[in-house]
């Protein structure tokens, strides 16, 4: 039973939360979830960057153990699972499952070649089942509450809560506990106290970096897969990015990309070359060289991504860069012919 705590994912802060202040929420959906499936060994893997939480995971596991929750006969029975923790390097790709088991067998994090699936072939060779941790921490609330009772907190067919870190141009950024189906709007205006300095709202990005931009007018939608994916982009890692009318969306993009291209472990090319690409084309095209050309080869270059990488990160890269370029057309031509970015004082930012 493996832990997928590698969250990586920009604008996602909830799992670290998790780990921090309710560390026995993971161990007891561990044991849960592995005994269910009838494993006797349960790994959870943090995030390098989540180092400083491996104490507090390894004091809450050692609490386990002595109380008997943990080891060769929980309780005096004859009944036997054990945790290990394991940090990585700190690489986005880890969060991709069968890089994670990479990582977690001390090789270079990159994705395995499928089939076989981790349930067949996963973590040493082992079958292997793999979630997330806030998944995990669930488990116990829903084996206490009993399965309908929880599903009913949600919307139909999206069940129960999220953890939803709201992040950017808000007035009170933070990790929110909500229904699944919980209206993005009333999200942003009533829980996150609206849009810092009372500014104009430009855009929101739903479900984390990898998923495509929404426009204001977009966001009067409830946040589950379904009523998300109908809008046209993704819940994903329910990572709710605000940006406000002061922001460059053409910049906004830049950095996306840069991130992307910076994580991409190069194994295949289009991921590799393609993100390299499009970060060398924005970064001209926001200083000011760019040509209006230059707006259909990045749409092209992403477009040529998608659905042609070995993992999920291509996508993850190209589908945000296409939002943005399909929605902000006309910003991405105000920057065309020299023309300075008209959010000036964030020129230098791209430049470098
Ligand atoms: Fe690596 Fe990117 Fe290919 Fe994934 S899509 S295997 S991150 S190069």
């Amino acid at each position: 039973m493996l832990v997928n705590g590698d969250e990586s994912e920009p604008g996602t802060c909830k799992d670290h939360l998790i780990f921090l202040h309710d560390p026995h929420a993971v161990i007891e959906g561990t044991i849960i979830a592995g005994l269910a499936i009838g494993a006797r060994l349960g790994f959870i893997y943090l995030r390098g960057e989540y180092r400083y939480l491996l104490e507090i995971m390894e004091k809450a596991i050692a609490d386990a153990y002595a109380r008997g929750f943990l080891g060769k006969k929980i309780f005096g029975y004859g009944t036997e699972f054990q945790i290990i923790t394991q940090t990585g390097a700190g690489a986005y790709e880890v969060g991709e499952e069968s890089a994670l088991m990479e990582s977690l067998e001390g090789k270079r994090g990159i994705p395995r070649i499928k089939p076989p699936f981790p349930a067949v072939v996963g973590l040493y060779g082992g079958p292997t089942v793999i979630n997330n941790a806030e998944t995990i921490a669930a488990v116990p609330h829903v084996i206490a509450m009993g399965g309908a009772a929880f599903a009913a907190v949600g919307s139909p067919r999206n069940g129960g809560t999220r953890l939803f870190s709201i992040s950017g141009h808000v007035e009170r950024p933070g990790v929110y506990e909500l229904p699944m189906g919980y209206n993005l709007k009333k999200m942003i205006y009533e829980v996150a106290g609206g849009v810092r300095g009372g500014r104009g709202l430009k855009a929101v990005v739903p479900g984390g970096s990898s998923t495509p931009v929404l426009l204001p007018e977009e966001i009067d939608i409830g946040m589950d897969f379904d009523q998300v994916g109908k809008a046209g982009s993704m819940l994903g890692s329910a990572g709710v990015v605000v940006i406000d009318d002061q922001t460059c969306i053409v910049e906004f993009a830049l950095r996306t990309i840069s991130f992307y291209q910076h994580e991409s472990c190069g194994w295949c090319i289009p991921c590799r070359e393609g993100t390299d690409w499009l970060k060398k084309s924005l970064t001209r095209f926001h200083a000011g060289f760019g040509e209006r050309k230059d707006i259909d080869n990045i749409q092209y270059l992403a477009e040529n991504m998608l659905g042609r990488t070995f993992c999920p990160l291509g996508d993850a890269a190209a589908m945000p860069i296409l939002g943005f370029v399909k929605k902000f057309r006309k910003e991405f031509e105000e920057h065309l012919n020299g023309k300075a970015c008209p959010f000036t004082k964030h020129v230098e930012i791209a430049l470098v």
